[in-house]
């Protein structure tokens, strides 16, 4: 007869394997490997490896400073690993980003997009830069699905930051993006365009097939859309699994609560290796 522990054991390995399987055994649409990278002496990311599996939704959590905008910004090719290999769809990024920029995209509250376009100019560009065909039809429709149709005549600068928000998702999905990198996608957002943008995120995913890699604060959020979570604390990744795993090998209620222990380094996962 088993012990409890052993019992445990056997449940976290088997957890572990459900984890790390491929979801409807799909490729590996990021692997990365040894990635580092320092700012002037600070290690903002340090030797973290991972990969995000097709048709996945994965969330990149962590406390301010953690190193999750540094990731995803060396994923995007705007910052230059110190250190490391990113192989996005099938190439490495390092050489051959030329050919995977354009199948992917991204959305960031941080990252500006001209403010004196008006909406419907600016998403004119995103979509011309991309090479889209029938540009017109294709910036209305991604104004409808967004819910912006009334904002294409008015400049950028002069909307909510709600609304800027909304344009920043219609830029991210103008090129129909296979990989979707987001960082905090509804962070600007009230509670129920916040609920309206997940709702919008995770229909785009089920009816594309799209992967969706999202930073985010909001625990609500990343217990609701994703499958796989990846637990960052000073540049490095120190846990991993799906919500519902962390939840259970923490003994905790919901993802906050994992959040709050990992964060006041009250460790209870049972495979936790500091
Ligand atoms: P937040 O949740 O606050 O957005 P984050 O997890 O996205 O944080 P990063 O923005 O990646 O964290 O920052 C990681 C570390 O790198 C921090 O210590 C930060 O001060 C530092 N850092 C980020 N950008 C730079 C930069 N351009 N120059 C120097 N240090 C930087």
């Amino acid at each position: 007869m088993p012990s409890k522990q052993q019992r445990q054991a056997l449940n976290n390995g088997i957890n572990q394997i459900i984890d790390a399987m491929p979801i409807n055994g799909s490729p590996v649409v990021i692997e990365v490997r040894s990635l580092t990278k320092k700012y002037n002496g600070i290690l903002a990311v340090n030797c973290i490896s991972f990969t995000v599996q097709r048709g996945s939704i994965t969330a990149l959590v962590g406390g301010n400073g953690a190193g999750k905008t540094t990731t995803l910004s060396m994923l995007l090719g705007l910052l230059l690993p110190s250190e490391g290999e990113i192989n996005i769809l099938g190439a490495d990024m390092l050489t051959k980003r030329h050919l995977v920029l354009p199948r992917m995209n991204f959305s960031s509250p941080y990252v500006g997009m001209p403010a004196r376009l008006t909406v419907g100019e600016n998403l004119t560009v995103y979509a011309n830069l991309y090479g889209l065909d029938n540009v017109k039809d294709r910036v209305t429709s991604v104004a409808k699905d967004l819910q912006i149709l009334d904002t294409l005549k008015i400049q950028l600068g002069n909307l909510s930051s709600g609304q800027k928000t909304r344009v920043s998702l219609a830029k991210a999905l103008i090129n129909e993006p296979e990989l979707l990198i987001l960082d905090e996608p509804t962070a600007s957002l009230d509670p129920e365009s916040a609920d309206w943008a997940r709702g919008h995120l995770e229909s785009y995913q089920q009816r594309t097939g799209a992967t969706l890699l999202l930073a985010s604060h909001n625990m609500g959020e990343v217990e609701r859309l994703c499958h796989k979570v990846l637990m960052m604390k000073d540049g490095t990744i120190i846990d991993e699994g799906s919500p519902q795993r962390l939840i259970a090998n923490y003994d905790r209620k919901n993802l906050e609560e994992v959040f709050l222990d990992i964060a006041r380094d009250r460790t209870h996962s049972r495979d936790f290796v500091p």
